[in-house]
C-alpha cells in the first residue's frame, strides 16, 4: 500500500465560517497531493454546529476529522468578548489537543501541524512532537505583513496609529492611513493590543506561514515578506491562494431557490448584490439610509438583511436572534421596491449569486473570503468595511487593486443615502466602472491561473510545501 505523509490541521473553534477556510485549504492540498493524509482536530465551544458537521461529512476520505471534547461557555465570565471566547476555548482545549497529537504521532510520523491564527498556541507542541509548525493565514499578505510588523510599528510610532499624521508604511505595501489598520491594534492601551504584540513575536518562530493570497495580486507585500524570511527575520511565507469554497454551501435550500429564481428573471449584468458576510450588522439608522439609498439608485438589488445592532459584528460567531429582520426596514420599502429588488433575511447562497450572469456588482463588508470570491467571479465591489481587518481589505481593493469604490462615511460613521445612491450609480453605469471591470478581468484571470494551472504560481507553491513536508517526514523518521 502507498505510504501517505501525514499532517494535522487545527482550525479555530468558532463554527462554520472559521472552519471552512482551513478545510478548503486541506481539500485543495489533498487534491493536488493525494499521497498525503490530513487529520483535522477541531476544538469546540458548546456543541458543534450542524452546518459544520454536515460540511465535514462531505470531505474526501483522506481528510479525517475529530471533534475535541467541547468547552462549555459556563467556564468563561459572562460578557466575555467573542474573540476572547475563541482564544480561551483553544487554551482550555490544549490538553486534549496534545493527547490527540500524541496518539497520531504514536501511530505514524507527522510531517507538520497546520494551525489557524487563533489556534497558534498548539504550534508550541511541534518541537517536542518532532514535527514542523505551520500557520494557515486565511487573510491577505498585506494583513499578514501588518501582524508580523506590529513590534516595529510599536517602536516607530507613539500614540494611536489612527492619529498618526503620516501614512503607515508596511513593507512592500502602498502606504495606508492608520485608521485603516486592523481593529485589534487600534487601542494600544488594551489587552488585545498586548496580546497581538506577543503573538506577532511568537509567530516569527514557527517554520512557515501559508497565506490565502497569490503573487500576481500582492506582489509587493509577498516579496517583502519573502525577503525578510531570507534574512531570517520571518518564517518562510507560502502564497497558496486564492482558496475559497467551491459551489454552494446550502444546496437546494429555499433561500437558494428563491434567489436564483429571482436572478433568472433579471436582465444580464443588472443586479447589485448586498451582503455583509456571515455576521456583519448595521444600526437601525444605517439600515434606513441603505434602504433609501438603494431605492434612490433605481438599480436592481438583492439584499441580505440582518436584525439591526449597534455592534457591527453582532451576528458574528453564530450569535442569532429569532426576530424577523424584514420588520426593521423602512415603512413601505418592500412594497415600493417589489419590482426593483429582492430582500433575503440573514443568509443567502453567495457563490451561486456571484457566479450568476445577472449579478453586476457586490456591495460587501470586505471579509477576505468575500473579496476573493468577488475577484474569482469578476464582480466589482462597493467596499463597506465594518470590523476586524476589513478596512485594510477595502483599502487594498479600492486604492491598490482599484477594483471597487468606497463610499464616504460622515462624522457620525454613517454612510448617507445620497452617497450610497451616487456610488451605486457610478459602479453600475459610470465611466469609472469600465476601467474597474477591465482591471478585474485581468485580476480574475490571474486568480484562476494561480490555482488551476499546473504551472500556476500557487500550484507551484503548494508543490514546494508538499516537498518540504515529505522530505522532513522521511528525514526525521528514517
Ligand atoms: N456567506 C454566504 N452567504 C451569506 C453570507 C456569507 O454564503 O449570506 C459566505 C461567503 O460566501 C464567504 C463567507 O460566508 O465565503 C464569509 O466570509 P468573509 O471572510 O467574507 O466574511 P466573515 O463572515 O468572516 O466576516
Amino acid at each position: 500500500m502507498e505510504k501517505k505523509t501525514h499532517i494535522a490541521v487545527v482550525p479555530s473553534p468558532a463554527g462554520f465560517s472559521h472552519l471552512v477556510p482551513i478545510i478548503e485549504f486541506s481539500k485543495r492540498f489533498i487534491h493536488l497531493h493525494p499521497d498525503f493524509h490530513v487529520t483535522c482536530i477541531i476544538p469546540t465551544l458548546g456543541s458543534p454546529p450542524t452546518s459544520s458537521k454536515a460540511y465535514l461529512q462531505s470531505l474526501p476520505s483522506n481528510i479525517h476529522s475529530i471533534f475535541l471534547p467541547p468547552i462549555s461557555e459556563d467556564a468563561f465570565p459572562k460578557d466575555t468578548e467573542a474573540g476572547k471566547k475563541i482564544q480561551l476555548t483553544i487554551t482550555n482545549s490544549l490538553p486534549s489537543l496534545l493527547d490527540e497529537l500524541k496518539t497520531l504521532t504514536s501511530k505514524a510520523p507527522l510531517a507538520a501541524i497546520v494551525a489557524d491564527p487563533f489556534a497558534f498556541e498548539v504550534l508550541d507542541f511541534a518541537k517536542d512532537l518532532k514535527t514542523l509548525s505551520f500557520m494557515y493565514f486565511p487573510a491577505s499578505a498585506m494583513t499578514l505583513s501588518c501582524f508580523l510588523y506590529i513590534p516595529k510599528l510599536d517602536q516607530q510610532i507613539s500614540g494611536e496609529f489612527r492619529d498618526s499624521t503620516e501614512l503607515i508604511q508596511l513593507p512592500g505595501c502602498v502606504p495606508i492611513h492608520g485608521s485603516d489598520l486592523p481593529d485589534p491594534i487600534q487601542d494600544r492601551s488594551s489587552q488585545v493590543y498586548e496580546e497581538m504584540l506577543e503573538r506577532s513575536r511568537r509567530l516569527r518562530l514557527i517554520d512557515g506561514i501559508l497565506v490565502n493570497s497569490f503573487v500576481e495580486m500582492e506582489e509587493g507585500p509577498i516579496r517583502a515578506l519573502e525577503e525578510e524570511a531570507g534574512r531570517g527575520g520571518y518564517p518562510l511565507v507560502y502564497p497558496v491562494g486564492p482558496i475559497t469554497q467551491i459551489g454552494s454551501n446550502q444546496n437546494g435550500s429555499d433561500s437558494e431557490s428563491e434567489c436564483i429564481r429571482w436572478l433568472e428573471n433579471q436582465p444580464p449584468n443588472s443586479v447589485l448584490y448586498v451582503s455583509f458576510g456571515s455576521g456583519g450588522t448595521l444600526s437601525q439608522h444605517q439600515i434606513n439610509e441603505l434602504a433609501f439609498g438603494l431605492e434612490m439608485s433605481e438599480e436592481k438589488f438583492l439584499w441580505v438583511v440582518r436584525v439591526p445592532s449597534n455592534s457591527t459584528s453582532a451576528a458574528y460567531l453564530g450569535s442569532s436572534t429569532n426576530e424577523d429582520p424584514l420588520q426593521f426596514l423602512p415603512e413601505g420599502f418592500l412594497e415600493r421596491t417589489k419590482e426593483q429588488g429582492l430582500v433575503i433575511p440573514s443568509w443567502a447562497p453567495q457563490i451561486p449569486i456571484l457566479s450568476h450572469s445577472s449579478t453586476a456588482a457586490f456591495l460587501s463588508h470586505c471579509g477576505w473570503n468575500s473579496a476573493l470570491e468577488s475577484i474569482q467571479h469578476g464582480v466589482p465591489l462597493i467596499t463597506w468595511p465594518l470590523f476586524a481587518e476589513q478596512r485594510m481589505n477595502s483599502f487594498m481593493l479600492t486604492n491598490v487593486l482599484k477594483v471597487g469604490l468606497r463610499p464616504k462615511v460622515n462624522n457620525d460613521s454613517i454612510v448617507e443615502r445620497d452617497e450610497i445612491a451616487k456610488v451605486i450609480k457610478n459602479l453600475m453605469e459610470g465611466e469609472e466602472s469600465k476601467e474597474i471591470r477591465r482591471r478585474l478581468k485581468d485580476l480574475r484571470e490571474n486568480a484562476i491561473n494561480a490555482v488551476l494551472k499546473e504551472d500556476g504560481s500557487s500550484t507551484k507553491t503548494m508543490a514546494d510545501v508538499a516537498q518540504k513536508w515529505k522530505s522532513f517526514s522521511s528525514n526525521i523518521y528514517k
